[in-house]
């Protein structure tokens, strides 16, 4: 009832707030995310003058989160919903879609990179591949949208956001530099990944591996009989040593994949588990997208080398 008439009087932008929700940080601006990488990024331009709430945790798969009740209500008490879009958030769709005028509020941020950049995909409804986060150019470019946004929101901290976005983007030079360095390391030849879905097709593209997923694009179809045999002879005429879990998808498909290959007495390793689709726990190194991407590479050149 209260939601309701919340929604009804207070059509403005930046106006619907649960009075009683604010903890002690009143005056700043309320932001949900919806992925991990998205909560760290907006933390990383936001800094302590705003309140970040991710509605997803480690380990949490995108593509088929639906919303709880309490994330309903953490959306409608939001200034700012930033999102990315692309279809990666299946479920949640409908739920933007249902907050009427409050939907101004919600910035899908795959929608401002350059569509002539992106993989295009027959399985989601937008027709691209939405893992962009993979290329790290994309996620500056998430970055300078957010500062834009927030800035707008809170002039007053323009400065401020603007100075912790440079920051950042100079920290993700730093990592980009570094995994390309890291991967200069691995032949050509071995630079083959083979995981559970296709999370990476933008990081082949970006950083030159040949990517193949056992799963298709989404994790909403499991990978059948026919597929599995497919990869485990591809695996065999590539000679690929290793073979990826992703921490947002159950790991019995890739397993599948390694009893076919070994069936075949042929060898194949499974080389470590990858952050795909979220990052790893809140407090932990691979639980911000720098640590995360880091540790991603280092285990996959690793294992392949
Ligand atoms: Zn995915």
């Amino acid at each position: 009832m209260k939601k309701a008439v919340c929604i009804l009087v207070l059509v403005g932008l930046w106006s619907c707030k649960d009075p009683n929700a604010d903890g002690g940080d009143s005056g700043k601006l309320r932001v949900v995310t919806t992925t991990t990488m998205l909560t760290d990024l907006v933390q990383n331009i936001g800094g302590d003058s705003i309140v970040v709430e991710g509605l997803m945790g480690a380990g949490v798969d995108p593509h088929l989160y639906k919303a709880s009740e309490g994330d309903v209500s953490k959306l409608f008490n939001a200034d700012i919903i930033f999102y990315n879009g692309l279809h990666l958030e299946g479920k949640l769709v409908e739920v933007f879609e249902k907050m009427g005028a409050q939907q101004q509020k919600a910035v899908s941020l795959g929608d401002f990179l350059d569509k002539t950049e992106l993989i295009g995909s027959e399985y989601f409804a937008s027709n691209y591949d939405p893992h962009v986060w993979f290329n790290i150019q994309f996620f500056k470019q998430f970055a300078e949208k957010v500062t834009r946004t927030l800035s707008e929101a809170a002039p007053e901290n323009a400065a401020y956001f603007t100075d912790n976005n440079k920051n950042f983007q100079k920290k993700l030079d730093v990592l980009e530099q570094n995994v390309k360095e890291l991967i200069s390391t691995l032949p050509e030849e071995k630079r083959i990944l083979v995981t559970a879905h296709d999370a990476f097709n933008y990081f082949g593209k970006a950083y030159g591996f040949n990517v193949v997923g056992l799963q298709g694009i989404s994790t909403a179809t499991e990978a059948g009989v026919q597929e599995v045999q497919r990869l485990s002879q591809f695996i065999i005429d590539n000679k690929v040593k290793a073979i990826f879990i992703e921490s947002s998808v159950p790991r019995r498909t890739i397993e599948a994949l390694e009893a076919a290959v070994l069936d075949k007495n042929h060898e194949v390793s499974i080389g470590g588990s990858l952050y795909s689709d979220a990052l790893g726990n809140a407090g932990t190194e691979e639980g911000t997208y720098i640590g995360m991407f880091t540790y991603n590479v280092s285990t996959i050149v690793n294992a392949l080398k």
